[in-house]
């Protein structure tokens, strides 16, 4: 069974762990550097205000750690905010794990369309539903980046290697097919 460390400083991050559990995966939260320790599989970074998630995993210590395990092929998933904390760029924002060789910009949906649902074809998932709330859009995808899936020609998911990062929120729709897809990279 896998054991998945989510980061649970702020945010969405029961949702994940609901969903995972439901999966049969084994979930912890990380809200010190000593959780870090508890032996992870793998990490879940959810949706939430990027910014204070990124001053709080910096003040505790946890986003250097976090960054080595990521560097050293742990498996991750970034949602959202997540997304951002894994960027290399960040239009107008600090970069905090930098660990993705992508470029985002914060709340770049719209006031007005800051929320919304669609649909997309997520590649070896088929079409799955697609929940946006104010959400970070990835403007540059680097070389050896796999996207899969785009709404409207814009990149929504990501994968490069043992990371796996989108501006949506598989987390928050009754389908679980994005975690069964990341739960298969971690095996
Ligand atoms: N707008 C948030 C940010 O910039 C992200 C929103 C989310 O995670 N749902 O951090």
């Amino acid at each position: 069974m896998s054991r998945i460390g989510v980061l649970a400083v702020q945010g969405a991050f029961r949702e994940h762990i609901d969903v995972l559990t439901d999966l049969g995966a084994e979930c912890f939260e990380i809200r010190k550097t000593a959780d870090l320790e508890k032996g992870a599989d793998a990490l879940v970074i959810p949706g939430g205000e990027s910014t204070v998630m990124g001053k709080l995993t910096r003040d505790l210590g946890i986003l250097p750690v976090m960054g080595e395990m990521v560097r050293s092929g742990t498996p991750v998933m970034g949602t959202c905010a997540g997304l951002i904390l894994l960027a290399e760029e960040v239009e107008g924002g600090d970069v905090h794990l930098g660990t993705l060789p992508v470029a985002v910009r914060r709340n770049a949906y719209g006031r007005q369309l800051g929320s919304f649902s669609a649909e997309g074809e997520f590649a070896g998932v088929g079409r799955v539903p697609l929940e946006f709330i104010r959400a970070p859009m990835i403007t540059r995808v680097g070389e050896g980046v796999d996207v899969l899936c785009e709404l409207d020609g814009v990149p929504v998911a990501v994968r490069y290697g043992n990371q796996l990062a989108m501006s949506f929120h598989p987390e928050l729709t009754g389908d679980l097919r994005v975690h069964r897809y990341f739960l298969d990279m971690v095996r």
